[in-house]
């Protein structure tokens, strides 16, 4: 795990890098107690609120598109008021020993949202706008890729008010150990499994892991997935949702009678995502011609080889300025002239305002929620096939699986195994999607939200009510 700034927009887990936004670091939203304060310990309170602004508004739209899907399926009523909700929803406080010696309090959230198919599954989030409403918003995301994917979870995600940049690893965590054991109440190897998500990775997984060993006194390595290889990690998790980006796309521009090779890519992010898909389309042919940190962006015509610009810019500088790429802004990114758009950083990028503007005729979200419901209306009217996050970056959540399975038969499977059985995973999702959205002449996204609530729906009729 990286602390300083730069190297963060490379290394945050499943999302990261990107939008220059999450650069713009409001204050930290915890209130800071002085330690000296702690003798009067009862009175110890946060001197004021977390402050989260509304990056925009998450859960309402998740709703609208509930409620636009119930319709079209003629979700039975009960079935879809049961889905409006989230079936827990847990919000911790999180007391950290700072290094000099304070106290200070972070606002964490762990939600499920749903758990017909199975134990709740999804990351965990460290970024200074987390709120409740997102994360909800984001865990519902979860139930319905989980469903499409046909793996058997519901949805969860869990998130830490918190701009990890500005902690030291040994803030970190103490952060991380803490919030695991206020969750503790809630996750489990057969209930809730967390993975990383924007600003996690690996090591915070590592923590997870610990922290809960240590409690219950033994290992237990499907409690937690996107773990070090070292620690029964799966093999080709941290590269499976760039990889899965790079399979979707592949086979979209196959249905599209186009030929991958040469195809221009603009990548909007270079974390953990973006790298991976960059370096999995180069591999196929493709010409990554643009990508982006939260430093800005770089453009060359011939194209960006992702395996140099990743081998010799080092994890904690910026991408901007490579040799022979000129530098273009964020703005400039989304609205290339190329042919295939991944935005693949953090939500709400393509929003009404710059949708008009994209050139691209297919756009892969290769991040969660990257296009708001109006973008998505714009992009719709300009013929725009928008490949939905739910189908497009469920290789992070597939490999999860797998790794979760081999944790509870302590049997690891070779790198060509995973990659063949996430591949074949993820390109029947995609057949069935793409064989739907022909059939009812509706986008993308509606039809992979057809499949998923139906397949939540199917579920719930087998387990009837309780009691
Ligand atoms: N955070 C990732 C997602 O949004 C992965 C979740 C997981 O692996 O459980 O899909």
């Amino acid at each position: 795990m990286v602390k300083s700034s730069k190297a963060q927009k490379k290394s945050n887990g499943n999302n990261g890098g990107g939008k220059p936004a999450a650069g713009d670091a409001p204050p930290l939203t915890a209130a800071r107690v002085s330690s000296s304060a702690l003798p009067a310990a009862a009175g110890v309170s946060s001197a004021r609120q977390p402050v989260v602004p509304k990056r925009h508004d998450m859960w309402e739209q998740s709703l609208r598109q509930l409620d636009a899907t119930a319709k079209s399926i003629n979700l039975e009523p009960s079935v879809h008021e049961v889905l409006r909700h989230c079936k827990r929803t847990l919000e911790v406080a999180v007391p950290v020993k700072m290094d000099n010696g304070t106290l200070q309090v972070f606002q964490g959230y762990r939600v499920h949202h749903n758990q017909f198919r199975g134990p709740a599954k999804g990351g965990l989030r460290y970024h200074h706008e987390v709120s409740m409403d997102e994360v909800k918003a984001l865990a519902m995301l979860m139930t319905w890729k989980c469903a499409l994917m046909n793996i058997p979870y519901g949805g969860a995600k869990g998130g830490v008010v918190v701009d990890p940049r500005k902690l030291s690893i040994g803030e970190l965590e103490r952060l991380t150990r803490r919030f695991t054991s206020e969750i503790m109440i809630i996750i489990g190897p057969d209930k809730d499994i967390p993975a990383p998500d924007m600003g996690t990775d690996g090591q915070v997984m590592a923590w997870i892991y610990d922290t809960y060993n240590m409690t219950t006194g033994h290992a237990v390595p499907q409690i937690v997935t996107g773990k070090p290889v070292s620690l029964g990690g799966s093999l080709g998790r941290v590269e499976a949702t760039g990889r899965g980006v790079s399979y979707i796309t592949a086979a979209v521009a196959k249905e599209k009678g186009l030929d991958l090779k040469g195809l221009r890519v603009a990548i909007q992010g270079a974390g953990n995502v973006g790298s991976n898909a960059a370096k999995a389309l180069h591999e196929m042919g493709a010409r990554v011609v643009a990508l982006s940190d939260v430093g800005g962006a770089i453009y060359s015509e011939s194209g960006i080889d992702p395996f140099k610009l990743f081998s010799q810019v080092g994890p904690k500088d910026s991408i901007v300025g490579f040799p022979g790429t000129k530098s273009i802004s964020n703005d400039e990114l989304l609205a290339l002239d190329a042919d295939i758009l991944i935005p693949a950083a953090l939500g709400g990028v393509l929003t009404e305002k710059n949708a008009g503007e994209v050139k691209a005729k297919i756009v892969v979200e290769a991040a969660n929620g990257p296009t708001t419901p109006e973008a998505d209306e714009i992009l719709r009217g300009k013929g725009v096939t928008v490949v939905p996050d739910i189908l497009a970056n469920a290789g992070g959540v597939t490999v999860s699986y797998f790794e979760w399975v081999q944790g509870i038969q302590y049997y690891f499977w070779e790198l060509d195994e995973i990659n063949t059985r996430l591949h074949k995973i993820m390109t029947k999702a995609f057949a069935n999607l793409w064989a739907l959205s022909k059939r009812e002449r509706i986008p993308l996204r509606d039809a992979a939200m057809r499949i998923a609530v139906s397949r939540v729906a199917e579920a719930n009729k087998m387990l009837g009510l309780f009691p």
